[in-house]
């Protein structure tokens, strides 16, 4: 290989193939690729540096340097030469290695005599394993064609490592994916849960790294490409999306199919040795290191469609389809990059928690995992790459953090923590049908959210009084076309009979800002949040909007009907959707249907304007349910899935808490209920503010009842009122600090 030709290049891979399936213990086989590669290269020094853990490297194996450094000599990512390597996922080449800036001279190995240095990192799909490096005396520069082969043997030698080529002797040695990791995310549902990776796209694994017949490689894989092709224009057919989102993945995706430069890339890894799966999986590798240094977002974004490009591509090759075969493991935590919220929906109750290496709060699947109260972490970088199909998990989506492949103290505090809210939710149960009444003889009524079919169990098991805010939003998102009228109504009439009477608060279609439906074609709106959304697309496109009244009128077969509408900024608003419902009652009754024995009318205030309404909107309403989470992101403007913002400002902020209070004041001039449906409503301490400031209506996710309920049951509500009014007239900027000081005085945890 001195002269770096491609069958020398192939000679070396073979040799290293048959190395790996000799038997021997993982150093043996170290000590073998590192003489065998010095032998084909020509150099005096080949040496093999793993990683020991994330931030540091070990010399595991070497030709050429003291056998004693073995081991023994470590540097930290970023450190020398060899640690540079592994931080920049770059090849350094240099023919004066002590000349270099940051060159880090070891003593016990010995290497201070060698002058030129190559090191190329081992890595794989965008995981780093370690550093592979040659070194010479003589002050040489390796050739282009050098450093390429070198690059391919270290592709191999992480593909044999992943395989557990050089596992079970030493610490240095473990096979990769089985240290403990720690990811540090961010909360899409809070909860915890206990149990075992399931990778929504199982990793493709590569058996054949290294291929004896390169002519036959570049067959398989130019059929794969064309197979590739294929169905990417097949997609791309059957997508009428117009001009949407989907489509433009697909035509990138088309883009880099037919890239020649994609193909003569693998093309020339396999004219190397690489099998054709390898190949790919080197293109994929490169890929990933690049994606890790874009910062620009529509570049990342087409980097991943060449990823997921790639993945497909191995899939054909390797035969390895989604469905590997593989069981679901017991207790399933998924783990995926993203997903949709109809996938996520598939898999159901049966997951004991998700984390997503991407995923957003308002996300549609994190408002699935939501209803089906699995906890969620999102943002959890890389896991991916790391978790393996089942691999132990923990997952708290309270912090926001998992814990990948847990040691046993972690564990065991993780048990502990579980063990303690299995035991609150007992005491909760106990609760389940007293009433929410403070020891001041106070009662505020507890509802639930929910939105899916799934969610309505919850009603007995929680205790709620009924169901405040139904998002119907939820129906549409998880399908691919717009349902169907007598599908709809038959799915509310469901909910109506599992809700047995309770009353059940319908939201029409709240979609528009983060809610996009996957057929609806996107508005590129520069702020979507304050965009064309909910009800402004209702009365805009009323045929959705009527089609959706009279679901719900068939669905009620006579029963009461409440239905609101969301996000109402002025009372002509309200006026025109509640026009429209009245046509609607009317038609159907023209048309011989069954009327509802009664219809409340009811808006929600999600914008600060309805607070400042007419009076006659207020005589108007049936109902007016806050909003919270929108209103308090107006209120602030503070975009709610603004991780930088959306907990900058306090729920129980004196300003906010005071405008809530002249929303209460103005509903009770009219005799107008009033309830509160925001996340907030769940929260034990700014529920108890709320009942305290005049609500009497809260409804929130199912799981907060019991919470909510206990506090209530526990405390003066009049008492409370004193303790926000005097914290109000104080000039404090929150009313929690006294809020919770006056709790503690009573011997309540926070
Ligand atoms: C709200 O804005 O508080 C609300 C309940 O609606 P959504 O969260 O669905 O926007
Ligand atoms: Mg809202």
């Amino acid at each position: 290989m001195a002269d770096g030709t491609d069958s020398d290049s192939r000679r070396l891979l073979r040799r290293l193939r048959d190395t790996l399936a000799e038997t021997g213990k993982g150093q043996e086989r170290l000590d073998r690729i590192t003489q065998l590669i010095a032998d084909s290269m020509g150099c005096e020094v080949c040496s093999i540096y793993l990683f020991r853990d994330e931030q540091t490297l070990e010399l595991c194996a070497t030709e050429g340097l003291k056998a004693e450094s073995v081991h023994k000599t470590r540097m930290k990512l970023g450190e020398g030469l060899v640690g540079r390597v592994a931080k920049s996922g770059a090849a350094i080449n240099t023919a004066d290695a002590p000349a270099e800036k940051g060159f880090r001279y070891m003593p016990e190995t010995g290497e201070e005599i060698y002058s030129a240095f190559l090191g190329v990192p081992i890595q794989r799909l965008g995981e780093k394993l370690g550093v592979l490096v040659v070194q010479a005396r003589t002050r040489r520069q390796y050739s282009d064609d050098e450093v390429y082969a070198l690059e391919v043997v270290a592709m191999v030698l992480a593909e044999m490592a992943e395989l557990g080529a050089f596992t079970g002797e030493g610490e240095a040695l473990a096979a990769p994916h089985q240290h403990p990791v720690l990811f540090r995310g961010g909360t899409g549902q809070e909860g915890s849960a206990e149990g075992h990776v399931w990778l929504h796209e199982p990793r493709v694994v590569v058996t054949n790294p290294v291929a004896d017949d390169p002519h036959a490689e570049c067959d398989r894989l130019r059929a794969a490409v064309a197979e590739l092709r294929l169905s990417v224009d097949t997609l791309l057919s059957e997508a009428d999306t117009g001009d949407g989102e989907q489509q433009q993945v697909l035509e990138a995706y088309r883009m880099f199919a037919n890239s020649r430069g994609w193909l003569a890339r693998m093309e020339e890894d396999i004219l190397r040795g690489l099998s054709a799966e390898a190949a790919v999986e080197k293109e994929q590798s490169t890929t990933r290191a690049r994606l890790d240094q874009v910062p620009d977002p529509y570049l990342r974004e087409r980097l991943h469609d060449l990823d997921d490009l790639s993945n497909r591509l191995l899939r054909i090759l390797t035969g390895q389809g989604a469905e590997t075969g593989a069981a679901m493991p017991e207790d399933p935590v998924l783990v995926a990059r993203n997903i949709g919220p109809g996938e996520l929906l598939e898999y159901g109750r049966k997951l004991k928690g998700v984390v997503l290496e991407e995923g957003s709060v308002g996300s549609h699947a994190a408002v699935v995992a939501r209803a089906l109260a699995i906890p969620l972490v999102i943002h959890a970088e890389r896991i991916t790459t790391e978790a393996l199909n089942g691999d132990h998990i923990l997952v708290d989506g309270d912090q926001g953090v998992v814990h990948l492949r847990p040691d046993d103290t972690v564990a065991a505090a993780f048990r502990d923590k579980i063990a303690m809210q299995a035991k609150a939710m007992e005491r909760y149960a106990g609760l389940r049908l007293l009433p929410a009444r403070s020891l001041c003889g106070t009662t505020v009524a507890l509802h639930m959210n929910a939105g899916l079919m799934a969610d309505l169990p919850s009603l007995e098991g929680s205790g709620a009084e009924g169901v405040g805010l139904f998002r119907t939003e939820l129906q549409f998102l998880i399908r691919n076309q717009v349902p169907k009228r007598a599908e709809l109504a038959g799915i509310y009439s469901r909910v109506l009979d599992a809700a047995k009477g309770r009353r059940v608060v319908f939201r029409t279609l709240d979609i528009g800002s983060d809610k996009v439906l996957p057929y609806m074609k996107p508005q590129d709106e520069p702020n979507p949040a304050m965009g064309w959304r909910a009800i402004r697309v209702g009365l805009d496109k009323t045929g959705v909007l009527r089609m959706q009244l009279q679901a719900l009128l068939r669905a009620a077969k006579g029963r009461p009907l409440s239905v609101m509408f969301p996000f109402v900024a002025q009372f002509s608003e309200f006026i025109e959707a509640r026009d429209h419902l009245l046509r609607e009652i009317d038609r159907e009754g023209q048309l011989g249907h069954v009327l509802p024995e009664r219809v409340e009318i009811g808006a929600m205030l999600e914008t600060p304007s309805l607070a400042f309404a007419p009076k006659a909107f207020f005589e108007m309403a049936d109902f007016v349910s806050i909003g919270g989470n929108d209103l308090k992101q107006f209120f602030f403007a503070a975009d709610r899935e603004n991780e930088r913002v959306r907990r900058r400002y306090d729920s129980l902020d004196a300003s906010f808490l005071s405008f809530i209070r002249r929303i209460v004041e103005r509903c009770a001039e009219t005799g107008t209920p009033l309830s509160f449906c925001g996340e907030d409503a769940g929260r034990p301490i700014e529920a108890l503010c709320l009942a305290a400031i005049g609500l009497r209506s809260l409804s929130m996710r199912p799981a907060s009842i019991g919470p909510v309920k206990t506090l209530i049951r526990r405390i003066h509500l009049d008492e409370a009122r004193g303790v926000i009014d005097a914290a109000l007239a104080s000039g404090a900027q929150s009313v929690r600090p006294a809020v919770i000081d006056w709790l503690s005085r009573q011997g309540e945890e926070r």
